[in-house]
């Protein structure tokens, strides 16, 4: 048996959560009696287990797969802007313990790690049932050492070594990875991302992120910098970014910037229901309340949000001109919150911008999965590359040769 056949046959498993013997020969265009011997082999080791059966299209019902949830435990961090998220998940991402704190991560990464470490040291039992933990964090990240580069309008998050810190302090594997795409990799596992083999996953919440997909897999890119439609241009000489860059469409359509846009337009006078108390204050002024105005029918937050939806699908048109993708899923809590007045526009912006026969069959949905998502996704992380140790330090050990 080949290594990497063998670590193949496991991640195509546990990527699709059940697979049959007969559909895993399919994909791989591997002989069926040596994918047989490949799955005896890993259930031996106690990698695979068997489960229902499906319908097969010759009648005969086939015997489904799937990755032994008991290998271990994982710990899933998400840290946001905001937030704190931390999971504990069994192999499979199944949550057992979810935990939530709020935090500033502009007090700093010493700050900030410490709330975290308060957090994950108890979950870290000496029994060994975690193996290993993910982080999910909204900055740029180094991908190969698990660096966060900086953390655009952050300060104090140059060049965190987030995975040696974490390896250090708890001595078990770690996976640092930019959060949408942790936050993507559970869509796909959990939500409406499994359908689909070429979409993007866009994020809308203080900032704008993406994640891509290409052929089932996630686009990296070079320098694994993909995705960063927020920093997609649509107006040249345009407003600053935080980036550096003029006219970013994060500058238009992002959280902050129907927040600021609401703002600056209540500093002109512009009448809106969102002078009455108790939003008088800027900082009562959220999404939700800019949303619930809205609803109600002020012209002012309608409008705001109307236009960052435009604006959104402008720079969304570009992508599939570039991408063609089946699929766009939103999530945040711009497209999850503001509904009708954001998504209309926007899918009108992208339908005119990009090639009508890029958009006839594109699909356009918002995501279901809760905040979590980020936490649970950055467990699943750890989880793939602990498969892939797992399958290869058992034939090394001399286990079964
Ligand atoms: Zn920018």
């Amino acid at each position: 048996m080949n290594q990497s056949d063998v670590v193949r046959i496991a991640s195509l498993i546990y990527s699709q959560g059940l697979a049959s013997r007969a559909g895993l020969a399919e994909q791989t265009n591997l002989a069926p009696s040596y994918v047989g011997t490949i799955v005896k082999d890993l259930q031996q080791k106690g990698l695979v287990a068997e489960g229902d059966r499906a319908p097969s299209p010759r009648g005969r019902r086939r015997v489904l797969l799937h990755i032994n949830p008991g290998l271990g435990e994982l710990v899933g961090i998400r840290i946001g802007r905001a937030n704190i998220r931390v999971v504990v998940t069994d192999f499979l991402g199944k949550v057992r313990t979810l935990k939530k704190l709020h935090v500033d991560v502009s007090k700093g990464q010493e700050y900030v790690l410490d709330l975290v470490h308060q957090q994950v040291k108890p979950l870290i039992r000496h029994d060994g049932a975690v193996k290993g933990i993910g982080v999910g964090i909204s900055g740029v990240i180094g991908r190969k050492r698990g660096t966060v580069l900086f953390w655009p309008k952050v300060q104090g998050w140059h060049d965190v070594p987030l995975k040696q810190i974490f390896e250090d302090c708890y001595g078990l594997p770690t996976v640092v990875e930019d959060s949408v795409r942790a936050m993507a990799l559970a869509e796909c596992r959990f939500g409406q991302g499994g359908a689909y083999r070429d979409f993007a996953y866009v994020t809308i919440g203080v900032g704008i992120g993406a994640a891509v997909f290409v052929n089932g897999n996630f686009y990296f890119g070079a320098d694994g910098l993909a995705g960063e439609l927020g920093h997609t241009t649509i107006d040249e000489r345009g407003e600053m970014c935080s980036c550096g860059n003029r006219g970013c469409v994060e500058v238009y359509a992002s959280g902050w910037a129907i927040i600021d846009n609401v703002r600056r337009a209540l500093q002109q006078g512009v009448t809106s229901t969102l002078l009455r108390p108790p939003d008088r204050h800027d900082e009562h002024l959220t999404i939700e309340s800019i949303v619930d105005a809205a609803r109600q029918g002020d012209r002012l937050s309608q409008n705001v949000l109307s236009e960052a939806g435009t604006h959104l699908g402008t720079a969304l048109g570009t992508f599939v001109n570039l991408f063609n993708p089946q699929s766009i899923i939103l999530s945040g809590a711009v497209p999850q919150v503001a509904k009708t007045f954001f998504l209309k526009s926007l899918s009108q912006a992208l339908r005119h911008r990009a090639f009508h026969r890029s958009v006839r069959n594109l699909i356009v949905v918002v995501s279901r999965l809760g905040g979590e998502s980020g936490a649970i996704g950055a467990a699943l992380l750890v989880a793939e590359q602990l498969l892939r140790k797992f399958c290869i330090s058992n034939y090394s050990d001399g286990v079964r040769a």
